[in-house]
């Protein structure tokens, strides 16, 4: 019996040995360069992404550079020299590339831009990502529902994004072609006067440096007034926003919490709003964007057009990159349940304990 065994156990090994070169597919590495874990989102693209090159027969190789710029060029550099052919890049700051990105078209890798733009460098192929643009306007428009503007001049401060992220100027900018209108029509007042992605970005995403400005903003501005709304564009800096405004007292007795959007539809922020402190997010569902990339990928490998969607919007200061871009959708307590379980994002069981 036990001869039998390891006779068979031996057989299964040697027909393996035998299919298994016939079966691999080897299209190639796949470099995947994510800038951060510190946000669930880049994680879910990340793994999304090395799936589906594994399916479709390429060797993905993933890297989070951790929010370091040096980091990041050290892994786009070491994915070069391992042979990728491709390389799939969420760059940390937009600009920083061109050195690294000359010695990949050097070596005839081509390069995909992932969700936010590359700047400043010609070798760029494609660029996949959502419509940025209108995330802002979503944004916007959210807020000024929340609002309610009829009810009086209402007291709104404004964040951004990370100010070496090109998506950062697209969303204020989307923003504020919504609210620039109602700010110079004094419905809307920015009380503290400061307005601007130099006055208003926020380096690296970072929720910490939100709540403090949040937190200087209440205290020299709204010592003798209240905000009634706050416009934010990423989920991470939403939740500093809201810990600073809720230590001042808003968000219970007659200090309501004041309409604060943001960007991404992170788990705590999707509870943070069906607990009526959070207003909306705006969900971009990243499976989508990975899938996009993916196509694109397959199509420049074998010697197909990727399919593009805009071939006039992104500059990156050399060249206009052709890109494909997603539809935003804006979440708050009315459809975001019904949204993000019904995309399959996440399960109501994750939303609701
Ligand atoms: C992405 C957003 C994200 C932000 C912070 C941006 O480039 O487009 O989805 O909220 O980075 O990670």
């Amino acid at each position: 019996m036990k001869l039998i065994t390891s006779l068979l156990a031996a057989a299964a090994i040697s027909v393996a040995a035998f299919v298994a070169p016939v079966l691999a597919q080897d299209k190639g590495v796949v470099g995947i360069s994510m800038p951060t874990k510190t946000s669930t989102r880049w994680i879910s693209d990340g793994e999304t992404m090395e799936k589906l090159f594994t399916e479709a027969g390429y060797t993905p190789d993933l890297q989070f550079a951790d929010d370091d710029i040096p980091n990041q060029l050290a892994q786009i550099e070491n994915m070069v020299t391992k042979g990728a052919k491709v390389l799939v890049i969420g760059a940390i700051d937009g600009t920083t590339l061109s050195d690294i990105l000359q010695k990949a078209a050097d070596a005839g890798v081509k390069v995909i831009a992932y969700d936010r733009l590359i700047r400043d460098s010609g070798n760029v192929n494609y660029y996949a990502t959502f419509d940025n643009f209108q995330v802002g306007v979503l944004q916007a428009t959210s807020l000024v529902e929340g609002l309610k503007l009829d009810s009086g001049v209402k007291n709104v401060e404004l964040f951004g994004g990370s100010p070496d992220d090109n998506n950062a100027f697209f969303f204020y900018d989307g923003a504020m072609s919504v609210l620039q209108p109602l700010i110079d029509s004094g419905k809307i007042v920015v009380k503290s006067g400061q307005m601007g992605m130099e006055q208003v970005g926020t380096l690296r995403w970072d929720g910490a440096v939100a709540q403090a400005r949040m937190e200087n903003l209440l205290s020299s501005t709204y010592s003798d007034a209240k905000v009634d709304g706050v416009l934010s564009p990423y989920d991470g800096l939403s939740i500093g926003i809201l810990s600073a405004l809720k230590g001042v007292g808003y968000g219970s007795g007659d200090m309501p919490m004041p309409v604060v959007t943001g960007q991404d539809a992170e788990l705590p922020s999707v509870k943070s709003i069906l607990a009526d402190e959070q207003y909306s997010s705006v969900f971009k569902d990243t499976r989508e964007l990975a899938k996009v990339t993916v196509s694109m990928v397959d199509a420049i490998m074998t010697g197909g057009e990727p399919e593009v969607n805009d071939t006039k919007t992104y500059d990156n200061g050399v060249k206009i990159i052709p890109s494909y871009l997603l539809k935003p959708v804006s979440v708050d307590k009315t459809n975001v349940k019904d949204v993000l379980v019904g995309a399959g994002y996440y399960t109501a069981d994750q939303i609701d304990n």
